[in-house]
């Protein structure tokens, strides 16, 4: 999804470039060409001016506020209605279905595909033939059979432009879909729905190559073996699954990610290098593990983890901070566990 909005992002930005080439060659013409009257002058300076105001608003959406906000959304697809009277416009001003700036009637049509796919390109299809029928009504001075053929051949245009473009764009968008479906599929465990260990690589790999401090816990299950001995290996990865929820419910995405490590052991980044902090998010996760009760048929139990938490304060390597947490998590386990240690050093750092 992020993938498609930023490739629009790019496509709004052309588009908002042409309107301009637009704008400036609509000016050339007129004057150059199909002025007539100052009454005329009047109506093409006014509609202009309106012009002038809506793409300066666009550009500010474009450039200013996020690809997710809800003004950028609306000035994006009002864009498409915006453009399709102002094309109406144009053509009128520059000597009707005669007019040399015609073929916008196709960047419109794969405008519209953009948002709304094939059923889109149709609308904004249909809706240009009407334009372009009052066009011809009100500035050409009717249906005259000389250009009758010329007008069927338009719209025969229009048509095929719109079906075939529509298909295009439609075809590409799901396609683009589906990537980023098997995309996330690649990232996901499958059993706890959380982010698997090749995720985690690539994810560690991120943060150290960036300049931001985070937090490194890795966390195993206690006696988890016993579970599955004891209420069998469907309980086993019931409590896997559960878990896997208690840690996504617990760490929204702004601060931080959880992954399924292996077997029954998880890994945490947190976005902090801040120990205090790091330790009161993780908190809401403890919490909820400590009052969360098992029940597997009439079987009822509950289960504790032990944790080993790294600070990234040094510009430490991967390795080196996985290495860290382990050997924290190690300690954990064989000082009695359920419980969370950090790093004696780190641990100075509030
Ligand atoms: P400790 O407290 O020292 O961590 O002991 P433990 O029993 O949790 O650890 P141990 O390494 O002895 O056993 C881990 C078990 O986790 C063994 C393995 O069968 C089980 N396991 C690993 N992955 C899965 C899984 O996907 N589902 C189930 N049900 N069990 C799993
Ligand atoms: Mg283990
Ligand atoms: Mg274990």
């Amino acid at each position: 999804m992020v993938k498609i909005r930023k490739s629009d992002h790019i496509l709004e930005m052309a588009y908002s470039c042409v309107r301009w080439f637009l704008l400036i060659a609509s000016f050339y013409l007129y004057f150059n060409n199909y002025y007539s009257s100052s009454q005329n002058l009047t109506l093409f300076l006014s509609l202009a001016g309106v012009a002038i105001l809506y793409m300066t608003t666009t550009e500010i959406a474009l450039h200013r506020t996020p690809i997710a906000s809800g003004f950028y959304h609306f000035m994006t697809r009002i864009g498409v209605v915006m453009d399709y009277f102002a094309f109406i416009a144009i053509i009128a001003f520059t000597d009707g279905t005669h007019s040399p700036l015609l073929p916008i009637a196709y960047l419109i049509i794969l405008h519209a595909s953009l948002y709304w796919s094939f059923r889109g390109a149709m609308v904004a299809t249909g809706m240009i033939i009407i334009g372009y029928c009052f066009v011809v009504v009100l500035v050409d001075g009717g249906f005259y059979p000389i250009d009758l053929l010329r007008h069927l051949l338009n719209f025969a245009f229009l048509l095929m432009f719109g079906v075939i473009g529509g298909i295009i764009v439609a075809r590409e968008r799901k396609h683009f879909v589906e990537k980023g479906i098997f995309e996330n599929l690649a990232k996901q465990d499958y059993l706890t729905g959380l982010y698997n260990h090749r995720s985690f690589q690539e994810q560690m790999r991120e943060a150290v190559a960036s300049k931001h401090g985070i937090t490194l816990m890795m966390g195993d299950i206690d006696c988890f073996k016993q579970i599955n001995d004891r209420y069998g290996h469907q309980a086993g990865d019931m409590v896997l699954r559960e878990i896997g929820s208690l840690l996504s419910e617990s760490i929204p995405s702004t601060q931080g990610r959880a992954f399924r490590y292996g077997g029954e052991e998880f890994a945490i980044i947190l976005y902090t290098n801040n120990q205090q902090k790091a330790t009161e998010q993780f908190q809401v996760f403890m919490d909820k593990l400590k009052a969360k009760v098992f029940e597997h048929g009439k079987a009822a139990f509950q289960v504790t983890m032990s944790f080993g938490a790294a600070l990234r304060d040094q510009g430490q390597g991967k390795s080196e901070l996985v290495a860290a947490a382990d050997a924290l998590l190690y300690e954990a386990k064989t000082h009695g566990k359920d419980q969370l240690l950090w790093g004696r050093e780190e641990g100075m750092k509030q």
